[in-house]
């Protein structure tokens, strides 16, 4: 038996998808919080909100925890709905059968609209959400509590992603087999890289 780790933003679809008036009003909410601060212009942000994961912002703009903990609306931030399709190959990787666990890092709230949206809730035999706010676990915890918890074999556990510095780098100090997805196909070494789900899927049938 072979188990999946599976990450989620441009690893399952693709981010490209969200239009960016749906995370308009979550930008213009963490654009509040720093325009004091510094002269940040509006556009320049907004082309690095789209391009940086959450932890990068907040790093980049030196954005504090707290403050944004504090100050992060109780009503629902993401309201329109979201029309986002998986990748061809996530059907291929999914007629495998091999039990699948999602593990994504980013805002509970945001993921969990991105996993209703793309209708792959009941795919996954647990879905962990690392929300680098509210719930900072990291991939590497996450992976480890997963393997406790549903008592794996490292050598059966597969992790798919597209970040060689997040799941890529977690399965690795693990010792867990890995699969980096890059469209693009640019080699790392030690790290098998393939271009697709699709390829992947083939990939883990047959190795
Ligand atoms: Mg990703």
């Amino acid at each position: 038996m072979r188990y999946l780790f599976i990450d989620l933003d441009n690893t399952i679809y693709s981010p490209e998808d969200i239009h960016f008036n749906h995370i308009k009003p979550f930008a213009d909410f963490v654009y509040l919080l720093i325009e004091n601060d510094l002269n940040v212009d509006r556009n320049d942000f907004y082309k690095n909100f789209i391009s940086f994961s959450l932890g990068e912002l907040f790093a980049h703009y030196k954005i504090d925890i707290e403050s944004f903990k504090n100050q992060f609306p109780k009503n629902r931030f993401f309201k329109d709905e979201l029309k986002i399709s998986p990748f061809s190959g996530y059907k291929e990787l999914k007629n495998l059968s091999f039990p699948m666990f999602l593990v994504t890092t980013g805002l509970k709230e945001f993921q969990e609209q991105k996993i209703s949206s793309l209708g792959i809730k009941n795919d996954f035999l647990k879905i962990v959400i690392d929300d680098p706010v509210f719930n900072p676990i990291g991939k590497k915890k996450a992976f480890q509590n997963l393997l406790n918890e549903f008592n794996l074999n490292k050598k059966d556990v597969w992790v798919i992603g597209d970040n060689p510095h997040s799941e890529i780098l977690a399965g690795k100090e693990l010792g867990l087999n890995t699969v980096l997805l890059d469209k693009k196909g640019k080699q790392i070494s030690q790290v098998t890289t393939l271009q697709s789900l699709s390829e992947a899927a083939k990939f883990i049938k047959n190795t």
